[in-house]
């Protein structure tokens, strides 16, 4: 943990993801590491007195039930900035009152954080500043590449903290822990053992209002071309020898530079559909073209499956499918890897058609390992058993684990800069074929499995 004091300034402070994600996590940061030297500043073009901000930090760290001994100073210390940030005069006098070290949060919408790094490369900012910047990263490959160009005319690749929360979320690094720390599944973690595997993230949420937002992103944007390519990343890459961040970003960016589409076309890789009116958990749901700020001539997708694969020595013919939607009538939130058939199985038992399978949960967090055994009852019959463990409860939010990283000056849960240029890399060529209208935009009813023949 750093000892020096830490200006953590949150630039779009009055935005729903400060309220919702970054306060609330910086809460439960507090309450776990207690010793924190960390100061929270805030800045946006809202009119917001030092009490106002001070009362939403408080409140934070008093939903995080952080002891009021450690809330105090934090929140004592804790003041607002109204600033226009594309007001080149505003951003620089609001630098200048801010003291070094500072971690400059983007917490605004994505245009504007373009025009306020363009500011800052003019501006300048202090030594050793650390830019935290939020998802989505650029909208395409081409705007991935030139916000990184900006990005480093202002500070080295080393202070750049591309933000994924998936990356903070524990059950995702357990796959870490789950593939190299036991003797059992790294020597089958390959194409010779392994048949297929899923990585999903099937939500029975549907819009909730967020229009203004989804419908200009999609299920593929939202979800696999960052979260569920990133899980994909963890999954596949080589085993690293240290937990050391470049060592671990840099064989996730040689997965993904593995990662192709399936069988190299955007069309066979790839499926959309959009939720219609239906029943889900007892609620009627309305067709999603019929919701309040939707243009359905955009035929945004609600569920996106792209499959991958890795052209490489480990993973060669194994494909990765990744699928997310919204208004299913199951939650799904997993990763599932199907194993290959037993070379043989002796004659004289009866052999069972389910393969073996093993199901890492992300909420909460579990891990199952579904293996083919001898049958109760008939022992010349095989069935499937389970193994199943809990994982534990987190110690904090996603966005605490990724804030304390940051203020720690590590990396290791953040995007490095050319594997934000690889996830687009690989989507995009979808995004074009389904534009040019190549993949038909399929419906399932709300509440359902997705449309028919998708499993
Ligand atoms: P919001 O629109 O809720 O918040 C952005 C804030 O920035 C608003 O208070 C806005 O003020 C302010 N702002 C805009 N322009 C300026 C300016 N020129 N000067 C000062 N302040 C300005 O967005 P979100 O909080 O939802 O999202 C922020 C970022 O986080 C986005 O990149 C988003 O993709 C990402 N994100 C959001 C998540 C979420 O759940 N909200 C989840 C994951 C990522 P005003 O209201 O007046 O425009």
């Amino acid at each position: 943990m750093a000892d020096q004091t830490t200006a953590l300034l949150i630039l779009g402070a009055s935005g729903d993801l400060t309220r919702r994600l970054l306060l609330p996590g910086l809460g439960t940061l507090l309450r776990e590491e207690p010793g924190r030297p960390v100061r929270v500043l805030g800045a946006d073009r809202v009119e917001l007195s030092q009490e106002d901000w001070q009362s939403k930090v408080r409140d934070s760290l008093a939903e995080a039930e952080v002891p009021d001994a450690v809330a105090a100073p934090v929140v004592s210390g804790a003041a607002y900035h109204q600033t226009d940030l594309l007001e080149r005069d505003q951003l620089q006098a609001l630098l200048a009152e801010v003291e070094a070290p500072v971690v400059l949060y983007f917490a605004l919408p994505p245009a504007v954080t373009v025009k306020v790094c363009a500011l800052l490369e003019e501006i300048g900012v202090p030594e050793g500043t650390r830019l935290a910047l939020e998802k989505p990263f650029g909208d395409s490959l081409e705007s991935a590449r030139a916000l990184n160009r900006q990005l480093l005319r202002v500070v080295p690749e080393g202070d750049i903290y591309r933000i994924d929360h998936f990356l903070g979320v524990n059950t995702i690094l357990n796959l870490i822990g789950l593939r190299f720390a036991n003797r059992l599944l790294q020597p089958i973690w390959s194409a010779e053992h392994i048949e297929r595997v899923e990585i999903s993230y099937d939500e029975t949420l549907a819009l909730e209002g967020r229009a203004g937002y989804y419908d200009h992103a999609g299920a593929l944007m939202d979800m696999i071309q960052s979260h569920l390519l990133e899980i994909l990343a963890f999954f596949a890459m080589e085993a690293p020898a240290t937990m050391h961040a470049e060592e671990i970003r840099g064989l996730k960016a040689q997965a993904l530079r593995a990662t192709q589409l399936w069988q190299h076309d955007p069309v066979a890789a790839s499926k959309r559909a959009r939720y219609a009116a239906g029943e889900l958990e007892g609620r009627s749901i309305p067709d999603y073209a019929a919701e309040e700020g939707v243009d359905p001539e955009r035929s945004t997708e609600t569920l996106a499956q792209l499959t991958v694969q890795l052209d490489n020595a480990r993973w060669a013919g194994v494909p990765f499918v990744l699928r997310s939607g919204k208004a299913l009538g199951v939650a799904a939130k997993q990763v599932v890897v199907v194993f290959k058939a037993p070379a043989h199985v002796p004659d004289g038992l009866t052999d069972t058609s389910e393969p073996d399978r093993l199901i890492l949960e992300l909420k909460p967090g579990s891990v199952g390992l579904e293996l083919s055994m001898n049958a109760e009852g008939d022992p010349f019959d095989l069935e499937q058993k389970s193994l199943h463990a809990e994982l534990g409860k987190p110690r904090m939010l996603p966005y605490g684990e990724i804030l304390g990283a940051i203020l720690d000056g590590n990396p290791l849960l953040t995007i490095r800069g050319d594997e934000a240029e690889e996830l687009w890399r690989i989507v995009e060529p979808v995004l074009t074929a389904w534009r040019a209208g190549e993949v038909p935009l399929e419906e399932y009813p709300a509440g359902s499995a997705g449309p028919d023949g998708w499993a």
